[in-house]
């Protein structure tokens, strides 16, 4: 951070590109499989009670916009450290150092960071774009020294955010997450269903797509779990049988997590072997098993602070012990009967409008499930998690 060269060029470039060409959304959209959903993110963020951030962000938009002109380049948020971001150039796939423009810190008062790994930036390079250095292997802490440098002028729109509100602030984990890897294991420890149902839940609420994974098949028979897994499939959820060990399934999950431009993000409890899946997939990755407890490179535990690990064949996995647990539950008890796919199309032939679904008489959920028509055990599941959640 001794030498930003680059600051005051930076401020010319916002006065001299006024007006000029403000977005490069072909480099962007080649980026996304989806355009942006503007409005969902909307919808969201009125759920949460944070009316203010649309505000602060259209004005973020207009204001940054500005700044970007012809000489930036769309990026990547790998990771932050402190005051440094570590960005992928998305077309060449260069890394470089970048610091942020205070005009988007100063916006950004409500986030804790301005940027998050995960984000899509426009970014301004200070250096050389073909400055050796920055190709090759995602470089570590030390690495970053080393790299062209660069000032983030803009942040894009996020979608697929993996939140957390700590004393009432929103805290972003990590930004446009297309899927959300749930691993349970079926021996050792055996299945959770109730913690695979939450999971989706969150998922169904960042609307970024769950897929169940079952590791550890090599350790039995899986087939009591089929007419379970049956159900979940039926709704339209992905399912991976999978063994770290053996190799069995990996395969097909390396297809689901290796495609071009996707990120996910890999949850579930100690020990069900995410670790080793992430290895099997990627050799050469080389994450601690046993859950090791990770250390940053000055030896203290890392933080919730996620990185983007790049896999060889496209496609990048967001982890840190942080996000592993996924303790990010704040859904509120009215939202979850939206978030149970076979229940939604069901609430509004309920008698009661204001329907909790748990004891009502003439209630069509309750109806369905007496029927065989929804499973008992995702009712009990929805029960329960409906007994957790409090209301506004
Ligand atoms: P994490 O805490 O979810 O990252 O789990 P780890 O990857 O550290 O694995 C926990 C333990 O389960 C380790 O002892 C692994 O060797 C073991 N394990 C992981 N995957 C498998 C598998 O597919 N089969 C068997 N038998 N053991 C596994
Ligand atoms: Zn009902």
């Amino acid at each position: 951070m001794s030498k930003r060269k680059n600051s005051s060029k930076v401020r010319v470039h916002f006065r001299k590109n006024r007006g000029e060409k403000t977005r490069q959304t072909d480099l962007t959209r080649d980026f996304h499989r989806e355009t942006f959903r503007e409005d969902d993110t909307i919808r969201e963020e009125r759920i949460s009670g944070k009316g203010s951030l649309i505000r602060q962000r259209t004005v973020r938009m207009e204001d940054a916009a500005l700044a970007v002109g012809e000489d930036c380049r769309c990026g990547q948020v790998v990771r932050v450290h402190g005051l440094n971001t570590l960005v992928e150039d998305v077309e060449s796939g260069q890394y470089f150092r970048c610091a942020t423009r205070r005009l988007l810190k100063t916006l950004a008062t409500e986030e804790r960071h301005v940027v998050v790994a995960g984000d899509l930036v426009q970014f301004r390079p200070a250096g050389s774009l073909l400055e050796e250095e920055s190709l090759g292997k995602q470089p570590d802490f030390a690495g970053m020294e080393n790299l062209p440098e660069g000032m983030i002028e803009r942040v894009e729109p996020r979608y697929g955010c993996l939140c957390r509100t700590s004393r009432k602030r929103q805290h972003i984990l990590v930004s446009n997450v297309d899927q959300l890897l749930i691993v349970t294991s079926l021996f050792q420890p055996g299945v959770k269903w109730n913690l695979i149902d939450r999971m989706i839940i969150m998922a169904e609420k960042m609307e970024i797509e769950p897929v169940i994974c079952l590791n550890k098949v090599d350790l039995g028979d899986p087939l009591p779990w089929v007419p379970t897994l049956g159900v979940y499939a039926r709704m339209g959820y992905a399912i991976h049988l999978v063994s770290a060990v053996t190799g069995f399934g990996i395969e097909r999950l390396r297809q689901r997590l290796q495609q071009k431009g996707v990120r996910s993000v890999v949850a579930g409890q100690s020990g069900v072997g995410k670790s080793s899946i992430l290895n099997a997939v990627e050799p050469g990755l080389d994450l601690k098993t046993s859950h090791v407890s990770e250390m940053n490179e000055k030896g203290r535990h890392t933080t919730t602070t996620a990185q983007l690990i790049k896999l060889s064949e496209g496609g990048y996995v967001a982890d840190t012990p942080g996000i592993r647990q996924f303790e990010l539950w704040d859904i509120i008890r009215e939202e979850v009967p939206g978030y149970f796919r076979e229940m939604a199309p069901l609430v509004s032939l309920c008698r009661f409008p204001d329907c909790s679904h748990t004891h009502e008489e003439g209630c069509a959920v309750r109806e369905a499930v007496s029927l065989g028509q929804m499973n008992t055990r995702r009712y009990e599941s929805y029960c329960q998690i409906w007994d957790s959640c409090t209301s506004p």
